[in-house]
């Protein structure tokens, strides 16, 4: 799925103005007027347990063959030798790596594996308007018929299979029946459900024989729900203003099991034969391409689609449908098709033209055609996630498919989505995880290879340069609050643990090893090992020891590395090091330890513990160094040890700087001695394009963090934010972004000091960006090249950034732009793309009759992005009552749907004046709002719980947000309750020991010109 992995700027924990929120997107009015803000956390588990299941391979020095071994916690250190005893559970499935086998809680809920399917056979029909009804069995609307034929293997002699069926309604009795032999008698006895797993077991009259095959059928109903999960409808207007439904899915995490009884696990990959019942009408699309249609009568009609070879239950997807469609077939010969409401069929053209692209890239790059004959990527409006990969039918949210539909005004992030999900046609559907626990193998690399795709459609948008910023910089926000697990901590069978896995650790800091990994091995050895993965594991699956593998092997003549040996320290316990370099003379000691922003103790059981020391492929340039030094860096690998030593070359002068982490690529953040930073600063006074851009970003960040945590003074972070600023736009972003921390706490309204030099510093550090590309820059989306527009990017960010911090040009010409169409609503002359910067602006900066006109066209508009942006305006407000009032409409279903309320909460929640007025809202109406933020959407209820709490700087805060835990389960919200307690005493510390200091350095800086 692709959930958070976009962000427009800085993913440094400080959101400027329009980034993507964490988790799931946000919609486009959250984007268009967020303010900056200081992420912290998501959701994860807490339930992680007190025995860490083994993913150790125990590798033979010698051979450096990875072979399967068993440890626990203690013995990872020491690892006992392979278990010779470990038999695979069956000779056609891959064996089941050692922490399925465990005689643990872990084993809770996961299916046995003594019956296997092979082959399913399906026929669903959805019932979506009233005149199908009469021929649902339930009698209903939103519901479905179906049955399924399930060709399954005996592995082990048994008289019950289980598998997974959940809000299904069984019609008669289920049979069963030998395929093997030509006796062809029921052998069906009964079925019960253990509803705690959503087990539906069926009973036999007689053993299976292993080896043999049987078939399953099932005559069922189901619901097609209103939770974006499973099999459900989604609702749009079309242009004669008709309310129009389609039927959709979602399947990931666990959701297939509502849709039709399966195995519902990703290691029970099967074939699938699929057939779908529509209005004639109607047309309906899967996972292979359409093959046959034929009319059952005046009403109904079905489809058959193409097998689908081996894959898992989580990928499939049926979609009936009144859309339209445009084209292409790219050089390979697949079929690529996007699939739009008919009205936005104008929107689809970059999207085929990226995913042409890309595609067509991929089957090169990973040496390995997409295997089926089409691929469709469609457009949905209600839609939890941002997209989904199932296998051939990719499904987005509209907007995030659509270019041009909303005002991101930036093209990467629609290639960088396409990208992603086209990454996941390899990893995830070709060669899919064996379990939750390794997720990453599917989601680190699609974010990994979002930049290789942007990088080929748009060049010019130097994607590379920014990853340490899209992807690096995130991890180790996240991962330096110490309430994340480790990228492969153990994960229950349970709906909320395996949705609990779509985490920034699972996707940044999945993306951050990988990256580390191509720059360690080098980009040859690293493809040529990922192809071979591919190749080897093509149609099965994988745990991240297959992976370690196949890189060993392709570098054994080459760097010779241990993969596994190195990449468990990075993936078994959660963090990442501080490395501190203290030089002598030549010499340089590098120490180690777990960065934290906040020391915790108690984690080390619950998250994984390898004694917090890694292996580090440590890179360093200095002052007297190589021209191609950031090409080609000195190399140190560091032992997981407290402490290492290297030597700098003796190019080096004894005044030379020296500067750790070439390029940004290692997951670390880099501590020096005083006199190495001085170095470093009179570097940057005197010529600081010495650093290349992804070093003086990297500075930024790094000083800004280290700051914050206290391990240096923050004076070194100011002093580098004022020298590095100019140097670039993106230096320019990197102190607008970490300064927005900065802002955030000092123009806190629980503080209420004196703000007037932060607003100025803030508007002078905006001003240069949004000379260049605010307002005037014209936003022209222009689908087929899309090129030259580097420029315009962010644009809206920019505009909304300078306006939020009250720059007199950008002020102005939005509250004139207001008023204007306040006297004449007639005639709406407001560019589209600046609507939601006008609107907002024209919300806060006015007053009550403001407010009511924005109420009134929220109310009267037919048009949906319009309302959206009407109703994500009006949180914009200063006015504390105002919001006070707003807030409590959205328990109110028929005022706000779902997604209304979700913008609503989100903008008030991320506004200063209103995050108060969320908190005790939220505090009063928990119960009701967990509610309406169900599975897929849980995330978005996270998102706005860390945007509000991020502002949470004060004692008082503290006491309340512990006070709210008391007594309370936050179930799958638990992370994001622990990493709020985390950043707010970050906040506190940060309050009291560098607010007077920083404010005094900012008011010298403002009453001085630049
Ligand atoms: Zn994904």
């Amino acid at each position: 799925m692709a959930k958070d992995e976009f962000s427009l700027e800085g993913g440094s924990g400080e959101k400027p103005p329009g980034r993507k929120g964490n988790g799931m997107y946000c919609s486009p009015a959250m984007l268009a007027f967020t303010i900056l803000t200081v992420c912290v956390l998501i959701a994860a588990t807490a339930l992680l347990v007190f025995y860490i299941p083994d993913r150790t391979v125990v590798v033979d020095a010698a051979t450096k063959a990875p072979q399967v071994g068993k440890t626990t916690v203690a013995a990872v250190k020491t690892p006992e030798p392979a278990n010779p005893t470990m038999e695979p559970v069956n000779p056609t499935m891959e064996p089941v790596r050692p922490t399925t086998e465990a005689p643990s809680d872990l084993m809770k809920g996961r299916l046995p594996t003594s019956v296997l399917p092979r082959r399913y056979e399906l026929n669903l029909r959805p019932f979506l308007y009233d005149d199908d009804v009469p021929d649902s069995k339930l009698g209903q609307r939103f519901t479905f018929d179906g049955w399924v034929r399930i060709k399954v293997q005996c592995m082990e002699a048994t008289d019950e299979i289980t598998l997974h069926a959940k809000h299904i309604t069984i019609h008669g009795m289920p049979t069963v029946h030998s395929v093997s032999t030509l006796d062809k008698t029921d052998i069906f006895e009964s079925h019960t459900m253990v509803e705690e797993y959503a087990f539906l077991v069926l009973k036999l009259k007689e053993m299976l024989r292993p080896h043999e095959e049987y078939d399953i059928y099932i005559v069922y109903s189901g619901i097609l729900g209103d939770d974006e999960a499973g099999f459900y409808p989604s609702m749009y207007m079309d242009s004669m203003n008709n309310t129009r439904y389609i039927a959709t899915t979602q399947m990931e995490g666990p959701y297939a099991r509502r849709v039709l009884p399966c195995f519902d696990e990703p290691t029970f990959k099967a074939s699938y034969d699929v057939q779908l019942e529509h209005r004639t009408d109607m047309s309906a699309l899967s996972n292979g391409i359409d093959i046959r249609r034929i009319q059952l009568d005046s009403h109904w009609s079905r489809t058959y689609f193409k097998r689908v070879p081996s894959m898992p239950t989580y990928l499939l997807a049926f979609i009936v449908n009144d859309y339209d469609h445009i084209d292409v077939v790219n050089p390979n010969g697949c079929l690529i098709r996007i699939w739009t409401e008919k009205d936005l069929i104008g929107l689809a053209p970059y999207a085929l033209n990226v995913s042409d692209l890309v595609q067509t890239y991929l089957d090169e790059y990973m040496d390995s055609e997409f295997p089926l004959d089409k691929q469709d990527h469609i457009a949905i409006q209600d839609f939890g996630a941002g997209a989904m990969e199932n296998w051939g039918l990719i499904t987005y949210q509209d907007i995030y498919l659509l270019y041009g539909m909303e005002d991101f005004g930036d093209n990467t992030f629609y290639s960088e989505i396409i990208t992603h999900e086209l990454a996941h046609m390899w990893f995830g559907n070709l060669v899919t995880m064996e379990w939750w626990d390794d997720l990453w193998l599917n989601e680190g690399f699609a974010t990994y290879f979002e930049h290789i795709g942007v990088d080929f459609v748009h060049p010019e948008f130097k994607k590379f340069e920014r990853y340490y910023i899209d992807t690096v910089n995130v991890a180790l926000f996240y991962d330096s609050l110490g309430t994340y697990p480790s990228i492969r901590a153990p994960v229950y069978a349970t709906d909320e643990d395996i949705g609990n896995q779509f985490t920034r650790i699972t996707y940044q800091k999945g993306g951050s090893i990988i990256w580390m990994m191509e720059h360690f091995l080098t980009l040859e050895v690293f493809n040529v090992g990922i192809q071979n993965y591919l190749k080897e594991r093509a149609y099965k699956n994988a745990n991240a020891e297959h992976l370690w593998h196949e890189l060993t092997y392709a570098d054994k003549d080459v760097g010779k590395h241990d993969v596994k040996k190195i990449m468990d320290t990075w993936t078994l316990q959660l963090g990442y090091p501080l490395i501190t370099l203290t030089r002598t003379g030549q010499d340089v000691v590098a120490t180690q330890k777990l960065f934290l922003q906040v020391n915790r103790t108690a984690q080390d059981e619950e998250f994984g513990n390898l004694g917090y020391r890694w292996y580090v492929p440590l890179t360093y340039v200095y002052k007297s160094g190589p021209a191609d030094q950031y090409e080609k860096p000195e190399k140190v690998w560091m032992e997981p040890e407290d402490y290492s030593y290297f030597t700098l070359p003796d190019e080096a002068a004894s005044d030379d700087w020296y500067l750790a982490n070439a390029k940004m690529v290692g997951l670390y953040r880099v501590n020096y001695e005083d006199d190495n930073w001085q170095r470093l600063l009179d570097q940057a006074a005197t010529d600081p394009s010495v650093f290349i851009e992804e070093n003086r970003v990297g500075l930024i960040y790094d000083t800004f963090y280290l700051a914050q945590a206290e391990v240096i003074p923050n004076s070194v972070y100011l002093n580098f934010s004022a020298l590095l600023e100019p140097s670039s736009n993106s230096t320019r972003r990197a102190v607008v972004a970490t300064s927005s921390y900065i802002a955030k706490m000092l123009l806190s309204d629980d503080i209420r000091r004196s703000v007037s030099s932060v607003q100025t510093y803030m508007q002078r550090l905006v001003e240069p960006l949004y000379a260049e590309s605010g307002w005037d820059a014209t936003f022209i989306p222009d689908v087929q090249t899309a090129s030259g527009r580097q420029g315009k990017k962010s644009r809206i960010d920019v505009t909304s950034m300078a306006c939020f911090y009250g720059n007199s040009h950008c002020v102005s010409k939005a509250t004139e732009m207001f008023e204007d169409f306040v006297n004449n609503p007639t005639s709406n002359l407001i560019p589209l793309n600046q609507r939601s910067v006008v609107y907002c602006s024209g919300i806060r900066f006015g007053g009550q009759s403001e407010w009511d006109f924005a109420w009134n066209m929220m109310q009267t508009t037919n048009d949906r992005r319009e309302r959206s942006r009407w109703v994500s305006a009006l949180t914009c407000s200063r006015d504390a009552s105002l919001l006070k009032s707003y807030l409590p409409l959205v328990l109110d279903a028929t005022v706000f749907n779902r997604k209304d309320a979700e913008v609503i909460l989100m903008g008030v929640a991320e506004n200063p004046a209103g995050y108060g007025v969320a908190w005790d809202f939220i505090r009063s109406e928990w119960g009701a709002i967990t509610a309406m933020f169900k599975r897929n959407r849980q995330q978005n209820l996270a998102d706005i719980f860390e945007e509000m709490t991020s502002f949470f700087n004060t004692p008082q805060r503290l006491q309340e947000l512990l006070e709210f835990g008391n007594d309370r389960q936050f179930g799958g919200m638990q992370t994001v309750y622990e990493s709020a307690i985390t950043t707010t005493e970050v906040n506190i510390r940060w309050m009291a020991n560098s607010a007077e200091q920083t404010k005094q350095w900012i008011d010298s800086r403002v009453y001085k010109q630049w």
